[in-house]
């Protein structure tokens, strides 16, 4: 295995990072050519890249350019660290005024609105509160009490959201906002449509688990992608797949700690608690915002009620890993997750 060699390059205020391909792929995919680069930078709260072929460096910093930009936007706009993010202006006085929000905060603000309805609440980003109450008992070192939970569970009521035309309001007061478990994947879609438009045949846009595949291999092959393992390095199993997303939500990647016991960031908004059934979900979706948030969806609703939710979104399939005993994974696919499985 060559050592990759790297250049770095700036965007705007953005550092990103251009590493000639060939090594990036080895063990967790396949039949890749040569000659791939991966450009990658920090946005969204993790680490974005984007991995594309191109004949020369400068095409590679054009297109790399075009796919970050719609990235950096999405982050700007949605970001809850950046103070001056529509989604913390949102945050921060949508209870007291309408807010102006973009298109695009209103297109993820729907796409989270059909899945927490499809999902009976299990999926809501109104979550923040709750995911506030549990980052205070991770540095307490204590859960949090049940009345804390239960209070806290009054501001957690994605039907309070009231969007006309493009003005969003808080129905209720102490709402927060929290796109953690969708804007990733609206990224990803974004970036991905901004590849098309400069006739990009094929790329892979993966935010930190959140991928899409756009278009086949030189080979007419499709790519084949390594389903994260929920404990181990190595792949759990490999899809191949072409033009759609597959998002991988689990324990592994973050989570709440208190004293010695881990416990999932995803938390149910019927009991305010981290869930504990699925230890890993991946899903494949048309659109990465969907694979992103129905992954998270499924953490919440388990194995049964979680596959039966992927059955309502046409083309959507699942895969649910469980924990059961010491150390012994169960897997459980929904019906035509088969079709895209390879190793
Ligand atoms: P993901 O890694 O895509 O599964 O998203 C996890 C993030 O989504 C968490 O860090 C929270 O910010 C947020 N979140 C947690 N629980 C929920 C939930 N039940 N519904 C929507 N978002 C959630
Ligand atoms: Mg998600």
């Amino acid at each position: 295995m060559s050592q990759p060699t790297s250049k770095r390059r700036m965007i705007g205020s953005a550092v990103i990072l251009i590493v000639v391909f060939a090594a990036i792929f080895v063990g967790r995919q396949g039949d890749i050519e040569p000659g791939w680069y991966t450009v990658s930078s920090d946005a969204m709260g993790t680490t974005v890249q984007i991995k594309l072929d191109a004949a020369s460096q400068e095409q590679l910093q054009e297109l790399a350019e075009h796919g970050f930009a719609a990235v950096f936007a999405i982050d700007a706009l949605l970001s809850d660290y950046k103070d001056d993010s529509q989604l913390s202006e949102a945050n921060r006085d949508a209870a007291a005024r309408p807010v102006t929000i973009d298109p695009d905060f209103i297109a993820v603000l729907e796409e989270a609105r059909r899945i927490a309805d499809a999902s009976g609440g299990a999926f809501d980003v109104t979550v923040g509160p709750l995911i506030d109450l549990w980052w205070l008992a991770v540095k307490d070192g204590v859960p949090p009490s049940d009345s804390a939970i239960a209070a806290t569970l009054e501001r957690v009521d994605y039907t309070a959201l009231e969007l006309d035309g493009n003005a969003l309001r808080f129905g209720k007061p102490g709402l927060r906002l929290d796109f953690g478990a969708i804007a990733k994947g609206y990224a990803v879609d974004k970036a991905v449509a901004a590849l098309k438009e400069k006739g990009v045949p094929r790329a892979i846009v993966d935010a930190g688990g959140d991928l899409f595949v756009l278009g086949l291999q030189p080979s007419g092959n499709p790519f084949r992608i390594g389903i994260e393992h929920p404990s181990a390095d190595t792949p759990l199993c490999v899809v191949a797949i072409a033009d759609r997303a597959v998002t991988t939500s689990g324990v592994k990647r973050r989570y709440f700690e208190i004293g010695d016991v881990r416990f999932n960031h995803i938390v149910d908004p019927r009991t305010g608690r981290p869930v504990d059934e699925a230890v890993s979900v991946t899903v494949i979706a048309s659109t990465a915002m969907l694979a992103d948030g129905l992954s998270t969806a499924v953490m919440v609703l388990g194995r049964e009620e979680g596959l039966a939710l992927v059955d309502r979104f046409p083309g959507a399939e699942a895969l649910v890993v469980t924990l059961s005993g010491a150390d012994s994974l169960r897997v459980f696919p929904s019906a035509g997750f088969g079709q895209y499985l390879v190793e």
